[in-house]
């Protein structure tokens, strides 16, 4: 299995850090998870062949994950992709993402290659020889009142990439990583790191025995950030393991 970080950043992108992107090969598939808004970029940024994709996943609808999803499928017509795509879109907004592809003249027929959107429920999906299992979050049910207002139910996902017995498990956005902390042990995770508490992150820090990397890095934990200062000052961690855009993980 192969993982390349497209973007570790935070909803605020930076230079080095582009919206949540990851490109993975596992299994005789080739996909990414996450296609947030500078994913086009992300993409040409780190070499990755428009092409070799075969299936997108979005892990939820926020635009750091996915608003970059029009223009890669736009991209990827530009240069004349033959081979039909799989889009996974959270259940309750893949009408909407129906809607706001056409919206953007993204449909069969008019584009160089058929788009087929498949709603994501939590569960395990199997392709060839790679699975992955998809868990509901609580990054979203802050918003559950609102949302209702407009007739949507907020989704967000979680997966767990097996490949044999290699294991990648990708938090994506989270509540509080209380959420995730059965789902570290064996293979490579990447937690994020906006949303937990700094307390949170401190003791995910220090328990060096699992392969965990920090992603979804915000400004504030960058070097010299405020967060990242706390972390030392306030918990003694010196060094934060966490990817870096165009970093390639092989397990
Ligand atoms: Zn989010």
């Amino acid at each position: 299995m192969k993982i390349v970080v497209l973007g570790s950043g935070s909803a605020y992108s930076s230079r080095s850090r582009h919206n949540s992107c990851y490109f993975v090969e596992a299994g005789g598939e080739n996909f990414l998870l996450d296609c947030g808004s500078d994913a086009m970029r992300a993409m040409q940024d780190a070499g990755i062949d428009f092409f070799a994709v075969d299936r997108i996943f979005i892990t939820h609808m926020h635009a750091d994950h996915s608003a970059g999803l029009p223009a890669v499928l736009t991209a990827m017509h530009v240069l004349e992709r033959k081979k039909s795509l799989t889009v996974y879109i959270p259940f309750s907004q893949i009408e909407f993402a129906r809607l706001w592809l056409a919206n953007m003249f993204i449909y069969n027929g008019r584009m160089s290659f058929d788009v087929t959107l498949v709603p994501l429920h939590p569960g395990a999906l199997k392709f060839e020889d790679v699975e992955l299992e998809f868990s509901k979050t609580r990054h979203l049910e802050k918003y559950s009142k609102h949302a209702e207002a407009f007739g949507i139910v907020p989704l967000s996902f979680s997966v767990i990439v097996r490949e044999g017995a290699k294991k990648f498990f990708f938090s994506s956005d989270l509540a509080s990583l209380d959420e995730v902390k059965n789902m570290l042990d064996g293979g490579v995770s990447f937690v994020e790191s906006t949303h937990p508490s700094l307390e949170e992150v401190a003791a995910l820090s220090r328990s060096s025995d699992m392969d965990v990397y920090f992603t979804h890095i915000p400004m504030e934990l960058e070097d010299g950030g405020g967060w990242r200062g706390e972390l030392k000052t306030k918990f003694g961690i010196a060094k934060m393991n966490s990817v870096s855009d165009g970093q390639v993980i092989v397990l």
